[in-house]
């Protein structure tokens, strides 16, 4: 079938295998489409829509490792500094700054 590259940004593309479009059901002769009609909501951040259903590329999930890196040492979660391992005070959950005496300093919030 005459699928185009712009089709995967299309409203009008119907993710199937079987048609290509709700007004193009083979596809489209040449390479552009009179009733292509951008989607706003397709390819959302970091993910790609490949046989209708959404592929999600390896930078995304570097994210989500790194967030959970950031469970392990960040003293938001652990009451420690990472540098000198000193505890925060008593009500570290509550805090917004996280600067410890010992010169280690937040950048990552
Ligand atoms: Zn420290």
């Amino acid at each position: 079938m005459a699928k185009l590259l712009i089709c995967d940004r299309c409203l009008l593309y119907a993710h199937n295998p079987y048609l290509v479009c709700a007004v193009h059901l083979d596809g489209v002769d040449g390479d552009s489409c009179l009733d292509f009609r951008e989607d706003p909501n397709a390819e959302p951040e970091g993910g790609t829509y490949y046989n209708g259903e959404l592929i999600v590329q390896p930078q995304q999930r570097w994210t989500q490792q790194q967030k959970l890196e950031l469970l392990d040492w960040h003293p938001m979660f652990t009451g420690r500094c990472p540098q000198c391992n000193g505890l925060f005070d008593r009500d570290w959950s509550a805090r917004v700054h996280w600067d410890c005496k010992c010169g280690w300093m937040d950048d990552t919030v």
